[in-house]
């Protein structure tokens, strides 16, 4: 027979161990939404940048904040909230997981995986607004980070922690440039941070093969908030980045962040102000523009031991018009940036890839990083193409030229060929001090131009062969090294 249940005590029971426990929430109500900016009654203590939860899962963030109403922007289809829905305040400002387990993951701005990966198991979460760090936190850049390029290695050297801007008209390279310096990283510990903002899905998706095709998914993150995305996604896909790679600096880690682009950043950000009715200043851009990059680009830094002792190098790109890199947001960002490499459409069409305008492009921390080696012979290889370009422009005119003259055209054409690279191809440094060295040296002088190329394959595997013991040398570039490197070049000549 079952045992009596004896009701009342049950009753009493539930009635003692009740303890009434009173949770409190915010919640306030959509009174109008449209184009991705919701105003919400109701929430007099929501803070700026909070987090906003809608129905259905959708998250909000509070951007503007008047005596009754609370802006906010959507993350979502326009569509999503409606008036009468509920906005609840999380208590939270805006944040976005951090952590190892990002790595080689494709994420949201809001670090969701849109990779179809599965979840992405991360305890930690970091603020997307931080303050940069001070100037008693930092440091001098003192360690490289290279691209692969010769030309911008050589001439416009990036040190860790660095911020370089990569500007050009539209297909100019930009994106080509910066991916590839995330594929040259490979092995060299630095995490790469690749944020796509703006761009179309299909060209995103393209990048992402690419970096898989390469290998270096595995160390890079990807941030991508498409065309197709709210412009709240595309606003806030920057700052999302850099908070994941803050984590990694301040535990004394090397980061690569790509900002692609920054115009189509400034752009949303423009779309949001224009919608919440602030007052459109110079090109219908908000007067905060500035300030919009300048916080963002400020966080990136190379941090002393006891700061963390990590770096953030930051390469945001930033498209001009037909060349115009003096309109608003161009000048602003050049102005926050340590140097700029400008990519040029007319070189790019003739062939001169990465088409690089070496005369207005400079780096202005980077040389103290750079490799001994390269700083050693770059200097020889800049004078040859100032000469060059002043020349050419000259020769254009006479109709003779005199020896010395043709002498420097000659050297200089053959240093736009051993500059010129092709895409996804990065060269150790170790291969571009033997190519530099002997161009500056006059070894490939005799070689017809059309064969620069090969030959210069034909250089490195003949000193490799020859020596291989100077490989793991050739960067610190003693004196030895270079009276062996010069006996090599000279056989090497012989052999030609
Ligand atoms: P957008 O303004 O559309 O973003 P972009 O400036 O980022 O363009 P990319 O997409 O990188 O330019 O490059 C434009 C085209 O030029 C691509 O087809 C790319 O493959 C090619 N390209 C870029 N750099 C090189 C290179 N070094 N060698 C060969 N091809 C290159
Ligand atoms: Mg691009």
């Amino acid at each position: 027979m079952p045992e009596k249940i004896d009701l009342s005590q049950i009753i009493k029971r539930g009635i003692a161990e009740f303890s009434p426990e009173s949770k409190i929430e915010k919640v306030g109500v959509v009174v109008e939404s449209g184009d991705g900016i919701i105003h919400i009654a109701g929430l007099p203590n929501a803070m700026a940048g909070e987090m906003i939860d809608f129905p259905n899962g959708y998250t909000g963030m509070v951007f503007d904040l008047e005596r009754e109403i609370a802006q906010a922007v959507l993350f979502g289809p326009h569509t999503a909230v409606r008036e009468g829905d509920f906005a609840r305040c999380t208590g939270r400002v805006m944040q976005v997981p951090v952590g190892d387990a990002l790595i080689g993951r494709v994420v949201n701005p809001l670090g969701q995986p849109i990779d179809g990966g599965g979840e992405i198991k991360t305890t930690k979460f970091r603020p997307v607004e931080r303050l940069a760090p001070g100037v008693i936190d930092r440091q001098p850049v003192n360690q490289p980070l290279q691209t692969g390029y010769k030309l911008i290695d050589a001439l416009i050297p990036i040190g860790r922690g660095q911020r370089e801007l990569i500007i050009g008209d539209r297909a100019t390279g930009k994106t080509t440039l910066a991916i590839d310096t995330i594929i040259n990283q490979k092995g060299q510990d630095v995490i790469c941070i690749y944020v796509a903002i703006g761009q179309k899905a299909s060209t995103i998706a393209n990048q992402i093969s690419r970096l898989k095709e390469y290998g270096a998914l595995d160390y890079t993150i990807v941030v991508a908030a498409s065309a197709g995305d709210s412009v709240a996604y595309q606003y806030i896909a920057p700052y999302a980045g850099c908070a994941m790679g803050e984590e990694f600096m301040l535990n004394g880690r090397d980061v690569l962040i790509i900002y692609d682009d920054l115009t189509k950043h400034a752009q949303a950000y423009r779309m949001i102000s224009l919608l919440l009715r602030r007052p459109p200043g110079r090109e219908a851009y908000p007067g905060d523009v500035f300030y919009l990059h300048s916080r963002l680009l400020e966080r990136s830094a190379k941090l002393r031991p006891e700061a963390g002792g990590g770096s953030m190098t930051a390469l945001p790109l930033v498209e001009t018009q037909l060349g115009d890199v003096t309109s608003y947001i161009p000048t602003n960002i050049i102005s926050i940036t340590d140097g700029q490499i400008f990519l040029e459409t007319d070189l790019f069409n003739a062939g001169i890839r990465p088409a690089v305008n070496v005369g207005i492009s400079v780096s202005r921390v980077g040389g103290k990083a750079q490799v001994k080696a390269i700083r050693q012979i770059a200097g020889r290889l800049r004078l040859d193409l100032a000469q060059y370009r002043e020349k050419q422009a000259f020769s254009l005119f006479a109709s003779e030229v005199g020896e010395e003259t043709r002498q420097q055209l000659r050297r200089g054409a053959l240093m736009t060929e051993i500059l010129k690279q092709d895409k996804h191809l990065p060269l150790p440094v170790e291969d571009q001090v033997i190519v530099i060295y002997a161009a500056t040296t006059g070894v490939l002088d005799e070689i017809d131009l059309a064969k620069v190329k090969s030959a210069e394959k034909r250089l490195i595997n003949f000193v490799y062969e020859q020596a291989p013991e100077l490989k793991p040398k050739l960067a610190a570039f003693s004196a030895e090294t270079e009276s062996r490197l010069k006996e090599l070049m000279q056989k090497f000549k012989e052999s030609i």
